[in-house]
């Protein structure tokens, strides 16, 4: 497991480092709470943290406060390590946020068996987060995930200006699928959807399902007005026949796309693709439509 600890000691930094080397873990070093601070917030730092309390710049109290105020997605599991040792010093760091405390010199095997704790709360931790933003028929992000990313790439494209294509897809008279042939065979179409369209975008684009039998697709960068990339979608999901447990089945799309610039928010930009999608089944279906926001 990926362990960050701080402390200003070199002693005991060293003493606690070997220790978890030892019981096989990844350990990054801090010798204050600044430098501890910084590696906290980078992405896919360690999510398990053990932090001395007295330590120069920002003391390991005020990490656990801050850590908790900023906690967005992942939060840190954090133990507290610390000479402070009175009920008071206990009930200060655990309302401060810590998860656990320990006071110095601290037994090799308790600490030990507190890591093992703390890795089973992350490990249930990630669980949880990856069903909560998950599709569980399709395995493509849902649409809370979707929608979350799309608000992150909206504010990277502010930072620096590329734009973002965002397109809107849905089956075209799915509810006949599932009326003639039930809805296990629908489910098997949407099965099926699902990997083609993850494996027609690329790595950097996000393919989520919106809902029912609509899903979204969020490309960044690229010539974000133009038709041609989502014409090229639309070309090789349907191409070729859904196969399902009642045989080979024809499927056509429409897709509504428009694009941003990081200027509008996020249910501008889907606002103007539901537009454009709406035009698309308004025209007859088995179509691409672009919008720009207005
Ligand atoms: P249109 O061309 O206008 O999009 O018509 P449609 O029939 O595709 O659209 P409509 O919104 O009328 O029907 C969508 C259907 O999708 C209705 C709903 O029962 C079905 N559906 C939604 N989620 C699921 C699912 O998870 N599995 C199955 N099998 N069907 C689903
Ligand atoms: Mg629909
Ligand atoms: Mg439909």
């Amino acid at each position: 497991m990926k362990i960050l600890i701080a402390d200003d000691d070199l002693t005991s930094r060293l003493i606690l480092k070997a220790l978890l080397l030892k019981q096989g873990h990844e350990v990054t070093v801090t010798c204050d709470g600044a430098e501890a601070w910084f590696e906290m917030q980078k992405k896919g730092s360690p999510r398990l943290v053990i932090l001395d309390w007295i330590m120069p710049k920002i003391n390991g109290v005020d990490l656990c406060r801050m850590a908790r105020e900023k906690c967005e997605t992942s939060s840190n599991y954090i133990i507290l390590l610390t000479a402070l040792n009175s009920k008071q010093n206990l009930l200060e760091g655990l309302q401060a946020g810590a998860d656990d405390y320990l006071s110095k010199p601290f037994d090799d095997d308790i600490l030990k068996a507190r890591i093992g704790v703390g890795e089973r709360v992350i490990t249930l931790q990630l669980q949880l987060q990856k069903q909560a933003s998950t599709d569980v028929l399709t395995s493509l992000a849902n649409r809370r995930a979707g929608l979350l990313s799309l608000k992150g790439e909206l504010n990277r494209a502010s930072r620096d200006t590329h734009g973002i294509a965002v397109g809107i897809i849905d089956i075209d008279y799915f509810k006949r699928i599932n009326d003639t042939y039930g809805h296990l065979t629908g489910d098997d179409v949407l099965r099926e959807f699902g990997l083609r369209l993850r494996s027609v975008v690329r790595s950097y684009d996000q393919a989520c399902r919106y809902g029912g039998e609509e899903f979204l697709l969020i490309m960044p960068g690229g010539d974000v007005s133009t038709s041609l990339r989502w014409e090229r979608i639309k070309l090789a999901v349907t191409k070729t026949t859904f196969k399902t447990r009642s045989g080979p089945l024809k499927v056509t799309l429409s897709l509504g796309y428009s694009w941003d610039f990081g200027e509008n928010s996020v249910d501008t930009i889907i606002a103007a693709a539901d537009r454009a999608l709406y035009e698309a089944k308004a025209n007859g279906r088995d179509q691409v439509v672009g919008s720009a926001i207005k």
